[in-house]
């Protein structure tokens, strides 16, 4: 025996310490990196229902339990684990508590509280890699193979779950969890089917094995699905979306974006039309007295991110127009230079002291040649608001394209240049882009100015 230090151990204990996951796959160590239980679970039993199927025959009564027990487990994924104990979205009594720990657990998804805990870190670290099913790390992975694939847990965004450990319902759940998926997820459903019409093995594979897959697959599809398919009514910094296909796939949990901006509110679409059975049950249930303060966001708050994201689209609609040049960035030209250009040919106009090359133009005039000539070399201003013709707002807007110059001391833009400068956070947008009103172009008068001296 020595008490020499061996030099190589430190080393052997770093390197038991690199996970898995955060190694390189290779040829020869993939199978490492593969979670065995979970591909079991989730590709495994799936298939095996499958082959069964062939030899097992599906009654009708089977069908229709199979159907309803569907929606009993599916419910116990979206109205319990997800917003009754993930989001905290209502409150329910105790013996509906069991009843959703129980017929969640027959969706074979984890217990309570290891889903909650993994859901409350996807909200709080969506599409990073803290993030445990980021969509940025591609569809497929979001929707299955973050659990086919092992994940080094401490990766995964830490999240409070003090409430949960409270909750008795939740602690029984976790300890009892094989008990749970055993009796739920396989027995209950055979039982039923068994004692009620005799179709044992049919109540085993439809009710139950093919049951568990088609509610895994259509739940799992919250994570992927609803994290790329649809809109972004509310904000799009994130990858959650918004679409009615998820919505009738995951029983209303399709309304995706609103519900990673509003995720304690207990409803997923806010609208009477959208698909939302998971709101209407708990609803119903609250109608019963089996639940109880259900949160709801104010719809006043709901509509400022409804705007807040249309401005956004629309500041990005803006910014692809061509508005001109703006005025501080055009040159300063004295009248006498003006006014020597327009006689040697060029076709410039000025109206409220900026100066247009209006040459290509001059043939397209809505109002004829003649009139447009009439003004170039002059201060046509109120020949523009009023004095010949009261132009349209496209008018101002098409003109401002065509601005070359400003006139030294034109006093309007003096003015204009002033008051843009004291409001700029009013005509500006978020990305510094300048915001033209209808009717505040700097050509246009307020008021239509009556002059005779039109020529
Ligand atoms: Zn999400
Ligand atoms: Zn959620």
């Amino acid at each position: 025996m020595s008490s020499k230090p061996d030099a190589s151990r430190p080393r052997a204990a770093d390197t038991k310490k690199v996970h898995i996951a955060d190694t390189q796959m290779t040829r020869q160590n993939w199978y490492k990196h593969v979670n065995w239980l979970n591909v079991a679970f989730i590709i495994g039993v799936p298939i095996s229902g499958c082959i069964q199927a062939f030899w097992v025959p599906l009654q009708l009564k089977t069908a229709i339990w199979a159907v309803i027990y569907y929606f009993f487990t599916g419910l116990g994924i979206t109205a319990g684990y997800h917003r009754l104990w993930a989001h905290c979205s209502y409150s329910a009594t105790l013996p509906l508590r069991i009843w959703l720990a129980l017929v969640g657990g027959g969706a074979v998804e984890g217990s309570i509280r290891w889903w909650a805990r993994d859901h409350r870190a996807h909200h709080r670290y969506t599409d990073t890699d803290k993030d445990p099913y980021s969509v940025r790390k591609g569809l497929l992975y979001s929707h299955l193979g973050w659990m086919v694939m092992k994940q080094n847990p401490k990766r995964i965004g830490r999240t409070d779950i003090t409430d949960l450990n409270e909750d008795p319902v939740v602690v029984w759940q976790h300890r009892n969890y094989i008990k749970v998926v055993l009796g739920m997820g396989l027995i209950v459903p055979m039982l039923v089917a068994g004692l009620g019409w005799g179709d044992w093995y049919g109540g085993f594979v439809y009710a139950g094995i093919l049951r568990i897959f088609f509610v895994q697959q259509a739940t799992f599809c919250v994570n992927s699905l609803a994290h790329w398919l649809g809109d972004q009514p509310f904000d799009d910094r994130n990858s959650p979306r918004d679409h009615i296909i998820t919505a009738l796939v995951t029983l209303g949990e399709g309304y995706h974006n609103f519900h990673h901006e509003f995720p304690s509110d207990y409803r997923n679409a806010i609208e009477w039309h959208q698909y939302d059975p998971t709101k209407w049950t708990i609803w119903s249930w609250k109608q019963l007295g089996l639940a109880y303060d259900l949160k709801q966001f104010r719809s006043n708050e709901i509509e400022k991110g409804r705007v807040q994201q249309l401005q956004k689209k629309i500041d990005q609609k803006r910014a692809k127009l061509d508005w001109g040049t703006p005025l501080d960035q055009l040159p300063v030209m004295e009248w006498d230079d003006y006014v020597e250009q327009t006689k040697n040919g060029r076709g410039l106009i000025s109206i409220a002291g900026v100066v247009h090359d209006v040459t290509d133009f001059i043939k397209d005039h809505p109002g004829g040649k003649a009139m447009i000539k009439s003004g170039l070399g002059k201060d046509a201003t109120a020949m523009f608001n009023g004095g010949v013709y009261y132009h349209s707002n496209g008018a101002h807007n098409l003109l401002s394209t065509m601005r070359v110059g400003v006139i030294r001391g034109g006093g309007e833009v003096e003015i204009w240049k002033r008051a843009q400068k004291e409001n700029s956070e009013y005509v500006r947008d978020e990305t510094g882009q300048r915001i033209i009103r209808a009717g505040q172009q700097v050509t246009k008068m307020p008021e239509p100015i009556p002059t005779a001296d039109a020529a």
